[in-house]
């Protein structure tokens, strides 16, 4: 639960609580009654994860055998592990800021590469798509401070490591000499708004793949792909599609810069909504480029991990929803809890609909006739609306 700016923590400390992630509430010294409900959505939660896990060798694919790969996004070593014991299929984000921020400086080129190495090897063969360091907007490091007026218009992602290359390319080196004799790096980029970056970019890859092979390394160039994750980058998706070979939405941002929505801002909070019908229409409209160029298309955000977004998703084309380990069992489980040919029908409704509200309401009432509720909000906690 994020947001609970207002909360009176000094009068709360010490006291009972309860925290519905599911509503965003949070109850104070609760009645021996909501206590006696929320124990039974506890235990049921516990129950429903037990059950996914038999779900972890199963694959993801609909009931008319329709197959979506799900990938994790990591960031922590803690979470390859339960990425593996969940069944992941690859890692579709790995946030190379997490091992910047938990240091007091700049990682050298050979901490970075035993670290991604690491994440490689767990995964191999599966692929892992390395993002170069996305530091800036919300994420500061604190030996390396940006004060700005305005951080997330500002100076973050790929427009700070291109003014610092001696960054980009100590991490590019690493990470290529980390997939030595593994081949599953694939490279990403973040907050992409124009085609000179991403030039800019794969000049300082190609260089430092050129320069590692004449150093007797023998390593593979990996591939290379951008975020969407600006209102340019979505304009732009067919001339970027046709110079990297995939594309991967950061649907966090892209819904934040789409509704001029601060993602941190409690104030605006109601009015981040991730299934508004201009932040669907992107998403759709980026498939399409991504497809039309012969490439393919995932999705990092949080959205790929909400089991009724997932639906939507995969109607739209996306080849791959990549989540946190967490999601992962509950977005496997619905997926093959329905056909894709109604997965498509559903997605043509929403597709008609003009209210981000009402769009969220029929998916939900579509899982419920689904029988797949509990997916989205345990029983117990309907009985207590
Ligand atoms: C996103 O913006 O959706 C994304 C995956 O990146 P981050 O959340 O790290 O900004
Ligand atoms: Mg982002």
């Amino acid at each position: 639960m994020m947001g609970a700016v207002d909360l009176p923590f000094i009068q709360i400390d010490g006291r009972p609580i309860i925290v519905d992630g599911y509503k965003g509430t949070v109850y104070c010294d609760p009645s021996a009654q909501l206590r006696k409900q929320y124990k039974a959505i506890f235990l049921e939660e516990q129950a429903l994860v037990k059950g996914l896990e038999a779900l972890k060798d199963l694959p993801c694919e609909t009931k008319d055998r329709y197959r979506l790969p799900l990938h994790v996004n990591t960031g922590l070593m803690a979470d390859v592990v339960r990425s593996l014991e969940r069944g992941a299929e690859g890692v579709g984000l790995y946030r190379t800021e997490v091992p910047f921020l938990l240091r007091d400086r700049f990682p050298s080129e050979e901490e970075q590469r035993a670290i991604y190495r690491e994440q490689l090897e767990a995964f191999a063969p599966h692929s892992v798509t390395m993002r170069t360091l996305d530091i800036g907007g919300d994420k500061a490091l604190p030996y390396f401070p940006i004060e700005e007026d305005n951080p997330f218009l500002g100076w973050r992602g790929i427009r700070v490591t291109l003014d610092h290359p001696e960054i980009f390319l100590a991490q590019i080196r690493a990470m290529i000499k980390a997939s030595e004799g593994l081949d599953n790096l694939r490279i990403l980029l973040p907050m992409i708004t124009n085609m000179q970056e991403v030039e800019a970019a794969r000049a300082l890859i190609q260089r430092v793949h050129k320069e590692l092979l004449e150093e007797g390394y023998r390593v593979r160039k990996p591939q290379v792909g951008v975020m969407i994750e600006v209102p340019a980058a979505v304009y732009l998706a067919p001339e970027l599609s046709r110079r990297v070979d995939f594309l991967s939405v950061g649907s966090n941002d892209l819904t934040q810069y789409l509704l001029a929505v601060d993602r941190n801002n409690a104030q605006v909070a109601d009015l981040y909504q991730a299934f508004h019908p201009a932040v669907l229409r992107a998403l759709q409209y980026i498939v399409y480029a991504a497809h039309d160029a012969g490439i393919s298309v995932s999705i990092c955000g949080e959205l790929a991990g909400d089991p009724g977004a997932a639906i939507l998703l995969m109607a739209m084309g996306y080849d791959v929803l990549s989540m946190s380990a967490t999601n992962l069992p509950k977005v496997k489980s619905v997926i093959r809890g329905i056909t894709f040919e109604r997965a498509k029908g559903l997605l043509a409704e929403v597709m008609r609909m003009s209210n981000g509200d009402l769009i969220r309401e029929h998916i939900a009432r579509e899982l419920r006739e689904t029988g797949l509720t509990r997916l989205i909000r345990p029983l117990a906690s309907d009985a207590n609306e």
